[in-house]
């Protein structure tokens, strides 16, 4: 089994034949699929498919992106909006400067109110970071020394130093199709070195389809591309890859209900 632990099954791309997606990511045993909240006042969409079927759950944040527009929603709220039995995670929120369509102030705060929301409420956060290595290490240590919370750095694309600083602070990292990508060689090295309890997978779809299928959208039934690579990258099976990056799912995504026996 495999878990696809971040995509947007709320994008239009999926509106005319979600069903059918869904359908197609069980049949090639992807037990658990989580759909990533990008706007907090979106989450009635979000909750209507997690409510849909049976494996699927969603988070509720804000995405770097919505900064400014999603500007000063306090962990309150958010630790409210977790109490539904589908919201099993905060994020997706952190800090974007590649785009930076959010301001930069207005990024951090979303970002601290979400690391405020997660330490409180157990849950994990998904962090957002693209090209913001430093700042993100920065608020991470000193959010840290608050006090503990769990979180995973997920599309992982940054430095070693950004994830060697997460893995001490006890963050998980995740990857997508961007590993199975010919240019990503760095990304593979840092892959294959992180510790085999804190690597996740997930496809970021309808974004970033991986290996064969770059170019057209991607969907959760995808995410065993990335496994594969993942799998090959570390020289362990796809079976081994499959039941440690499930695991690792469960023991962080610990709202979500795990089948007797990760296979
Ligand atoms: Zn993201
Ligand atoms: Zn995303």
């Amino acid at each position: 089994m495999l878990v696809d632990s971040h995509c947007h099954l709320d994008f239009p791309d999926f509106a005319e034949d979600l069903d059918a997606i869904v359908a197609r990511a069980e049949t090639a045993g992807i037990g658990r699929i989580v759909t990533i909240s990008t706007r907090v006042k979106r989450l009635a969409a979000l909750l209507a498919i997690a409510e849909r079927f049976p494996n699927v759950y969603c988070s509720v944040g804000t995405h770097p992106h919505q900064a400014d527009e999603e500007d000063g929603i306090p962990a309150s709220e958010l630790i409210e909006l977790t109490k539904h039995p589908k919201v099993v995670a905060l994020g997706e929120a952190g800090l974007d400067y590649f785009y930076q369509h959010g301001s930069r102030e207005a990024q951090e705060r979303g970002f601290r109110a979400h690391i405020a929301a997660a330490r409180a409420t157990g849950l994990p956060l998904v962090i957002h970071t693209r090209e913001a290595d430093e700042d993100c290490s920065r608020i991470l240590e000193d959010e840290i020394g608050k006090g503990p919370f769990k979180a995973v750095l997920h599309c992982y694309t940054g430095g070693r130093d950004l994830a060697m600083k997460a893995i001490s602070l006890g963050l998980s990292i995740s990857f997508t199709g961007i590993l199975t990508f010919k240019k990503s060689e760095s990304l593979r090295l840092l892959a294959a070195e992180l510790p085999p309890d804190r690597i996740m997978v997930e496809t970021d779809s309808p974004y970033l389809a991986p290996g064969k299928f770059r170019g057209k959208r991607n969907e959760p039934s995808y995410v065993v591309e990335v496994a594969k690579v993942l799998a090959e990258t570390r020289g362990v099976s796809l079976e081994e890859i499959s039941r440690q990056t499930s695991e690792n799912f469960f023991r962080l995504f610990s709202k979500v209900p795990a089948p007797k026996a990760v296979a």
